[in-house]
């Protein structure tokens, strides 16, 4: 198949973005954002500070479509935050793309970004659009004038974009070549997720579930369970879900449940995580029928009497309506936003440990930045440092939002913005603001 009709594949890494309440796109993020800064005292300066986006930039941007016509599309690229680093977030092309939204998904990669560790501040692009109306062609010119209007905003030591909703490997790939087109030399490292051929990472493919496995041993030493004698049930067996359950099963444990859109998939012994993904395969990348295990329904996976439960598919899945009947004391967050704040509550109240998404599933982030370094030193590392390298950074990323949560008495996730917003406060202190 020739390169560019590849457009559509969906990317297999995407910058991790939170579930946004659409009627309020920041408020979601902010009521955490509020309650950690309330918890450490922060300085209502530094609060207001923190809270406004360095910079935003609104184009137009024209395209000739295949009918010759000419299309006027809207393109946003919101700078949050560049205290920690050079700024980074993904692109997204979607209808329903806004200023509030991209705003707020900016400011979210900040904080993203500030958990594991990772030297970069946050950032957030989108073009109002339907890619799903557009040809191939049509895309890349978008693609093409964004990247060339935002020519002195994008640059590997200024801001550096991913994929996000309906952006993949090909429309980076334009991205980075429309860039070193202007700047007359290849410079692969402006943007990340890439194709392997032209300056992706190894593990790639694999990193946020191999995160979700990591922080989940992690969560597994400090209560005390052994992985060798611990069941786990998976709900989502896309890349996350099932690349999270193939490593947690490689490393001992025992995966007895999983599920799709098709439903949910049980066996007491254990399932041959290898076959349901040799299955999912061959069938379309579905389990539908799938004969080594016993049909459950999704809801009664998520009630299982298991030692970790992973959702791993989709937002909103534990809600205020079943979270009393999840038996699990893990939860390890593979999705964006699956747990809603009713749930939340509830979960806690129950002592349940609920690893939030925003450090569960930063493994995806956290080799993006690996990306940028190895394209910048032109040196390839194998996926046995990119792994090694990436199960360092999401232990002690964990171990710092665990020692939050047990320093303010409060959940992982409060604990991961708690981290996230002093160690960009500390940052800035030391910086000073510039006058
Ligand atoms: P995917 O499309 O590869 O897989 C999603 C899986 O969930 C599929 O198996 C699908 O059948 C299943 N599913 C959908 N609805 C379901 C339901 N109601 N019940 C049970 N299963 C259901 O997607 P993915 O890339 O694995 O992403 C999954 C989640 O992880 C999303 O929330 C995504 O935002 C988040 N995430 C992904 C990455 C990444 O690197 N891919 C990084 C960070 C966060």
């Amino acid at each position: 198949m020739p390169l560019n009709q590849d457009v559509r594949k969906k990317a297999v890494y995407q910058e991790p973005t939170p579930i946004l309440d659409h009627d309020n796109p920041f408020q979601s993020m902010m009521e955490r954002f509020d309650h950690a800064a309330h918890l450490i005292g922060l300085d209502p300066g530094l609060y207001e500070y923190l809270k406004s986006p360095a910079r935003i930039h609104i184009t137009s941007v024209p395209v000739v479509m295949d009918d010759r016509s000419i299309r006027v599309f809207q393109g946003y690229r919101v700078i949050h935050n560049e205290v920690l680093g050079p700024s980074k977030g993904g692109i997204r092309f979607a209808p329903d793309v806004d200023l509030d939204e991209i705003k707020a998904l900016a400011a979210w990669m900040t904080w993203k970004c500030a958990v594991v560790g990772v030297p970069f501040g946050g950032a957030k692009g989108g073009v109002t659009c339907d890619p799903s109306t557009m040809s191939a062609g049509e895309i890349e010119r978008l693609t093409r004038r964004y990247t060339a209007n935002l020519m002195d905003v994008f640059g590997p030591d200024k801001d550096i974009p991913a994929p996000d909703m309906n952006t993949n490997e090909q429309i980076m790939a334009w991205l980075m070549d429309t860039y070193s087109m202007h700047v007359r030399r290849t410079e692969t490292a402006v943007v990340t997720g890439k194709p392997l051929i032209l300056g992706g990472s190894a593990g790639r493919r694999e990193a946020t579930g191999r995160g979700v496995m990591t922080t989940t041993l992690s969560a597994m030493e400090r209560i005390g369970l052994r992985p060798s004698q611990s069941t786990i049930a998976v709900q989502g067996f896309g890349n996350v879900g099932s690349i999270a359950a193939q490593l947690l099963r490689e490393q001992g444990c025992k995966v007895v449940a999983v599920s799709d859109v098709s439903g949910g998939y049980y066996n007491a012994d254990g399932i041959d995580i290898e076959a349901a993904m040799r299955y999912a395969e061959g069938h379309g990348r579905s389990l539908k029928d799938f004969d080594g295990a016993e049909p459950i329904s999704n809801d009664e996976l998520l009630a299982l009497e298991v030692d970790v439960l992973a959702p791993c598919a989709k937002e909103n899945q534990l809600t205020g309506r079943n979270a009393g009947a999840v038996k699990a004391k893990i939860i390890a967050e593979g999705a964006n936003g699956p747990t809603t704040a009713d749930a939340d509550t509830i979960l806690e109240e129950n002592g349940v440990l609920v690893i939030p998404d925003i450090l569960a599933n930063a493994g995806g982030v956290t080799v993006s930045y690996f990306e940028w370094v190895q394209d910048r030193q032109g040196y390839f590392w194998t996926a046995d440092r990119v792994n090694r390298r990436l199960d360092r950074m999401m232990r002690s990323a964990f171990d710092a939002v665990y020692g939050a949560k047990e320093e303010f008495s409060t959940t992982m996730r409060i604990g991961a913005y708690v981290i996230a917003i002093r160690k960009v406060a500390d940052a800035l202190r030391m910086r000073g603001i510039y006058a």
